[in-house]
């Protein structure tokens, strides 16, 4: 049995006053879903501490290194210092940006797990490569090479976000989302075996508003959401938490 993970990237958005979405939350959260923000690392450490329990707080990324010369960059075990349980690891404005790859991302997953963070795995599409039928090599590509050996369904999640779907309010069909799903899932069983494969959540993100969530969670293996732009505000992310309520039954 998976627990349905709704899980909020405030990506470079949010001050001290923003913690204030974290109360406006707070209710929805105590249903049977779990909800998860990650703020920006300045905010991790007064997000865990606003959060009181009922939301599990992340960071955005960590370094491979557990600490360093690697002015500007923050350690796995920092986040976890500061109230972290999560990290999101190769988000694709991460890969884009930073130029990260896939073997950045594995060792970054390492660092992550030894500290004790689970991972929220991000895989994804370029709109060529969708248009070019080459969606599922890429996802087979990214998750052969981006999760180390040693994956549980405690310390990974991972988030199915097409690039071409993130902040453009454009959303697969849900039969592309579950297409992708569905190959995600034999993937993980295939490598890690069918306990294991089965236990890892895997969320659907890019676009996800309250006006999508019921039909993007009525999806076969898809248990959550990786929000951008609606988790910012209470307002927008609460029916998103309250859709993954009522798919959970
Ligand atoms: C994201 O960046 O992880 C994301 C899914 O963004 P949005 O919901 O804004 O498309």
């Amino acid at each position: 049995m998976r627990t349905k993970l709704a899980a909020g990237n405030w990506k470079m958005n949010g001050l001290k006053a923003s913690l204030s979405e974290l109360e406006g939350m707070a209710e929805a959260a105590k249903g049977v879903s779990e909800v998860l923000i990650c703020p920006p690392a300045t905010l991790v450490a007064a997000a865990a501490d606003a959060a009181s329990g009922d939301i599990a707080i992340g960071g955005q990324d960590c370094h491979a290194s557990e600490s360093g010369a690697h002015t500007g960059d923050v350690s796995a075990g920092m986040l976890k210092d500061a109230g972290a349980s999560y990290v999101i690891l190769g988000h694709s404005e991460r890969r884009t940006d930073h130029d990260e790859h896939n073997e950045h991302v594995r060792a970054k997953c390492k660092a992550a797990w030894e500290a004790g963070l689970t991972v929220v795995l991000c895989v994804g599409e370029s709109l060529a490569e969708r248009e070019a039928s080459n969606t599922l090599d890429i996802i087979g590509g990214q998750l052969a090479t981006s999760v180390p050996d040693g994956a549980t369904g405690h310390n990974l999640v991972v988030a199915y976000e097409p690039i071409w779907a993130i902040g453009t309010g454009k959303v697969p069909t849900t039969d592309q989302i579950g297409e992708v799903h569905d190959f995600m899932r034999a993937r993980l069983e295939k490598r890690f075996g069918a306990g294991v494969g089965r236990s890892v959540r895997l969320l659907y993100g890019g676009s996800v508003k309250g006006s999508n969530a019921e039909e993007i969670f009525a999806v076969s293996n898809v248990d959550g959401a990786l929000v951008g732009g609606a988790s910012l505000k209470a307002a927008d992310f609460v029916p998103i938490i309250e859709a993954l309520n009522a798919a959970a039954g």
